[in-house]
């Protein structure tokens, strides 16, 4: 169960509770507290310095697929206005405008570069592991800020610790 479906977040977030701690009152524009906030901010701070030290890909196979999907409806409703279906911009006779088709040039290069990434990450790995694996280190650099974070993950790996070499074992095919 995700843990927004549980009936005790659901209802501290009703009531207008943080659903992390269920002490404090929500912060404005937000669900949790202000202390929660920051917590869960240092949470994503760790897990981003994590996954950029280890080279693990950000987006899943689903994600990209809605992404996709998202854009193609952009796309025709664009084409059947005559317009660049990339920018929207006028593009002539032209499916796309001349900016837009140098461009792509790159950008597709990088995005077949992505999926291949990802193709072969989950592959090889078990996502409940990578999960676990993932939350278990965020929690460890709780509190640090993003500089903090990578000078951590940085030390980790240069004095090889024991810790480094469990979570690069774990993930050693994607490591670059
Ligand atoms: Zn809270
Ligand atoms: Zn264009």
């Amino acid at each position: 169960m995700n843990t927004w479906d549980r009936p005790r977040t659901k209802l501290r977030i009703a009531m207008g509770i943080c659903p992390d701690c269920g002490d404090n009152p929500a912060a404005s524009g937000g669900k949790r507290c202000e202390h929660c906030r920051y917590r869960q901010n240092n949470r994503h701070r760790a897990t981003y310095a994590l996954r950029k030290r280890l080279g693990i890909p950000r987006y899943t196979e689903e994600q990209l697929r809605q992404e996709a999907e998202d854009k193609q409806a952009k796309r025709a409703a664009r084409k059947a206005s005559g317009l660049c279906i990339q920018c929207g911009s006028e593009s002539k006779k032209f499916v796309r405008c001349t900016a837009c088709r140098a461009k792509n040039a790159i950008t597709k290069k990088r995005f077949r570069e992505r999926r291949r990434a990802m193709a072969e990450f989950t592959k090889q790995t078990n996502e409940a592991q990578k999960k676990e694996l993932i939350r278990k280190y965020a929690e460890i650099s709780e509190g640090f800020s993003t500089r903090e974070c990578s000078q951590f993950w940085r030390e980790q790996e240069e004095n090889n610790t024991e810790f480094w070499q469990e979570l690069r074992d774990t993930c050693a095919p994607f490591t670059t």
